[in-house]
């Protein structure tokens, strides 16, 4: 498979940095944001080595002027894959408890972030020969498999990101592009914590090869990381 270029968010530890590490290592190039790019040093260490592969741009995803000024970052050049990673997991509350703030905010990070990301990067997008838009999401965002509750801010931002991908799929399929959404499995990062069964070298690895096999009929889709699909 010939290189390609990639836009990743929320790179600076977890999934975000396992891909960057993973793509890179394979020769792709990347447009990398973060929120505090001086604070990121894994990153920042990885672009020294990259021979000009890695760029790190500020980005906090809620905001829609640095969303704006990330895009402009990325520039004009042709962009293959956007992966929309960076996510926040917002507080755990029951129904009379919920603190509606940060549900406000969880939602403008985990969904209106990649919405308004993928709006500001389709042109570079539309000039790429990948079209290929990935949303991580969490099966915590599937109505179908949801048996436990709790977890509003989340699973509410998370589902609602789930529609937005269908939305996105139907928008833009006919233009070549390949919309999908992807559950990482329950992964160690700072999220999933010290008992999540999975290393994020095995997530990342995962997901990348779905990515890579992407066709037509898997727009608007929503994969495991393993490539099975999942219920809605
Ligand atoms: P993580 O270790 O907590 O990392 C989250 C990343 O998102 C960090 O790079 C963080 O940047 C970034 N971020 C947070 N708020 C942001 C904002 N406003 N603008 C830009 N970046 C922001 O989480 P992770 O496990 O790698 O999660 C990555 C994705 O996988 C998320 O979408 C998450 O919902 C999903 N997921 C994870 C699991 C799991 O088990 N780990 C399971 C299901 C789904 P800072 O360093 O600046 O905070």
């Amino acid at each position: 498979m010939s290189t390609m270029r990639y836009a990743i968010t929320g790179a600076s530890r977890g999934l975000g940095l396992e891909f960057v590490r993973q793509l890179l290592r394979r020769g792709d190039s990347i447009d990398a944001g973060v929120r505090s790019p001086p604070e990121a040093r894994q990153l920042q260490e990885l672009a020294l080595g990259a021979g000009g592969r890695l760029r790190v741009h500020a980005l906090d995803i809620s905001d829609p002027k640095s969303v704006d000024s990330f895009a402009t970052a990325v520039g004009h050049e042709p962009l293959d894959v956007l992966i929309n990673n960076a996510g926040i997991y917002g507080k755990d509350g029951t129904l009379t408890g919920l603190d509606y703030e940060s549900m406000a905010n969880t939602f403008a990070v985990n969904t209106l972030g990649p919405l308004r990301l993928t709006a500001a990067l389709l042109p570079a997008l539309r000039r790429g020969a990948a079209r290929r838009v990935v949303h991580i999401t969490s099966l915590m965002g599937s109505i179908g498999d949801n048996g436990m509750g709790g977890s509003y801010d989340y699973r509410i931002s998370k589902v609602a990101l789930n529609m937005a991908t269908r939305n996105m799929h139907l928008e833009l399929c006919g233009e070549g592009f390949v919309t999908i959404c992807m559950h990482p499995g329950w992964v160690r990062t700072d999220m999933g914590g010290p008992g999540a069964p999975l290393r994020p070298e095995e997530s990342v690895r995962g997901m990348i090869n779905v990515i890579d096999r992407l066709e037509a009929e898997d727009g608007g889709r929503f994969f495991n990381y393993t490539g099975e699909e999942l219920p809605w």
